[in-house]
């Protein structure tokens, strides 16, 4: 990600620590990971997520029933939430590696208030035994959740006094708001992260996370694609998080972009009839 223009890491997605193993990772292995990339990364901010697994990602040494709609089922943070031991051995772990570097906390799947609550009260939880232990440790790291479930869109007001800052899940929240499976070859067509019904959920996000002093990122596929980084840096969209194969082209055509004319664009996409005229709009501008 470095080699390639990373001037941060917008999301470090924590299954691939826990998958295609038959036993989860303990405290210690996962201190040494989260501290070796924050040390790589140094002062630049490292989004560190919160174990999404469940729904269609299974872990052979979770109690994870099989269920007819992974999607809409018992996962993420609802795990995390119910397997409080196996949480707070990832809380511990990335309390510690915060002494380290530039830790944020992001969780995934937030739908309520009550979540972000529970989550604080285990942090507080984890940091008074950590300081017990006379473990070295940082309590104050930012933290961030996903918005990805249409309930924490229309939450945001609510939960900015709980966080520090958002993170824009385009890939679920896109899922959600077609009720079309991402993973569905027939109904793929439907989920377009670039229909105005996505653009004008990330703009009201944007509004209030702004409004409420949080800045916002955005992590799914759609922050990387270049017909749609003009529109999202002109509804204001503060971060780009994005596969470190994507860096080069992105940065090369913010470089290229004028702040009026996307901010005019933006407002245009906003009121397109679907995603293909969001795509003629930004071809025009490219042009
Ligand atoms: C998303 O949903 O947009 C996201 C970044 O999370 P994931 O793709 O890991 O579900
Ligand atoms: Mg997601």
């Amino acid at each position: 990600a470095l080699a390639a223009g990373a001037e941060g890491v917008g999301l470090l997605r924590t299954e691939f620590l826990f998958q295609e193993r038959s036993t989860p990772p303990d405290e210690e292995e996962q201190y040494t990971i989260y501290r070796h990339v924050a040390q790589q990364m140094g002062d630049r901010p490292l989004v560190i997520r919160t174990l999404d697994i469940g729904g269609d990602k299974p872990a052979p040494y979770l109690p994870l029933p099989h269920e007819t709609n992974p999607f809409l089922g018992w996962r993420a943070i609802r795990v995390s939430l119910a397997l409080r031991g196996f949480f707070l051995t990832q809380l511990r772990a990335l309390l510690r590696a915060a002494e380290h570097g530039n830790i944020h906390i992001l969780l995934p799947m937030v739908s309520t208030v009550g979540e972000v609550q529970q989550v604080q009260a285990l942090l507080n939880l984890a940091a008074a035994s950590l300081a017990e232990e006379g473990q070295p440790h940082r309590r104050d790291l930012p933290l961030g959740i996903m918005v990805e479930a249409p309930s924490a869109v229309q939450l945001v007001d609510q939960l900015a006094p709980l966080v520090d800052f958002f993170s824009i899940g385009t890939n679920d929240l896109t899922q959600y708001t077609f009720a079309a499976d991402r993973t569905n070859e027939r109904v793929a067509a439907l989920a377009d992260a670039l229909h105005p019904a996505i653009l004008r959920q990330i703009d009201g996000v944007l509004r209030v996370a702004h409004a409420h002093g949080r800045w916002c990122g955005l992590c799914g596929e759609l922050a990387g694609d270049a017909d749609a980084i003009p529109i999202l840096l002109g509804l204001g969209l503060d971060e780009f998080s994005m596969a470190p194969a994507r860096i080069p082209v992105a940065k090369q055509l913010i470089n290229h972009l004028a702040m009026p004319v996307v901010r005019r664009l933006a407002q245009r996409a906003l009121n397109a009839a679907d995603g293909a005229a969001v795509r003629q709009l930004v071809a025009g501008l490219v042009r």
